[in-house]
């Protein structure tokens, strides 16, 4: 019994097991690092001109979109990705609600993550129930007036689609691929049948999900002070980030795998 009384999860961790267990396990995932962005102002004095404007994020910020974050340096990052249901202790913990998932990162790669950085799934998956969307919203009433960049024959998504699984406007209608053309990037493009704008419409498909970083509070060195790599929180970028800008910027419409080849 080493280290008696050392800070520490108190257990004993087979480092090279667990390395080697990640190793085979891991996936790659598309990692930018968050930077914030200038629109917010975190310098006490500078905060303090203009009785404290300059510390809310800017919502019509060109840099961020509105977000507050600028997500720089992709590169790919290889880990082992569990879900929620697996990490109760997480959720005991109360820093993870289901619906998460968990990322280990492979050892001694220099990959340090941070909180608020964002990680791309190379693999596609289902978004759940699909998205319901205004045909056309993105032009339409005071939506005219700001400048999304979303074209009129164009709808927004909240990730980069794959495949459709089902199309249904609420007449009940039903559309098929070749009505639309997905992607490139966070788009849906209507190019046949489509409903008449200002009809909503549910869109489910499978896509390239985001994810944004949560780094739990807890140290992961066991009691001898070894550090055991990091356990990190995803969640999904559409829950994360609630108030989404309407806008949409010339890196929403890259495709996942240009962006991997940066
Ligand atoms: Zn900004």
């Amino acid at each position: 019994m080493a280290g008696t009384g050392a800070a520490g999860l108190g257990i004993d961790f087979e480092l090279v097991q667990q390395a080697e267990f990640i190793d085979q396990r891991a996936s790659t995932m598309l990692w930018e690092i968050a930077v914030a962005c200038t629109c917010a102002v975190n310098d006490t004095y500078a905060g303090l001109i203009d009785d404290g404007k300059a510390r809310r994020t800017d919502p019509s910020c060109p840099r961020c979109n509105g977000i507050g974050f600028l997500y720089r340096a992709p590169r790919t990052v290889r880990g082992m990705v569990t879900s929620m249901k697996s990490q109760r202790n997480m959720l005991a913990g109360g820093y993870g609600t289901p619906g998460d998932m968990v990322f280990s990162p492979q050892f001694n790669t220099g990959v340090s993550l941070s909180s608020y950085d964002k990680l791309t799934a190379t693999w596609a998956q289902s978004v759940d129930e699909g998205q319901v969307i205004v045909r056309g919203a993105a032009n339409m009433g005071e939506n005219a007036a700001l400048q999304t960049d979303v074209n009129r024959d164009e709808d927004r998504l909240w990730y980069e689609p794959t495949e459709t699984v089902w199309c249904e406007d609420e007449h009940g209608e039903e559309y098929k691929q070749g009505d639309f053309v997905l992607g490139p990037g966070r788009l849906i493009r209507w190019v046949g049948k489509q409903p008449l704008v200002g009809t909503r419409y549910t869109l489910k498909y499978r896509a390239y999900l985001e994810w944004i970083v949560f780094v739990p509070p807890q140290e992961r060195l066991d009691r001898d002070n070894i550090n055991l790599g990091q356990l990190i929180l995803l969640r999904r970028r559409n829950v994360a980030f609630v108030h989404e800008s309407p806008r949409i910027s010339a890196q929403d419409r890259v495709t996942l795998q240009s962006r991997m080849a940066c």
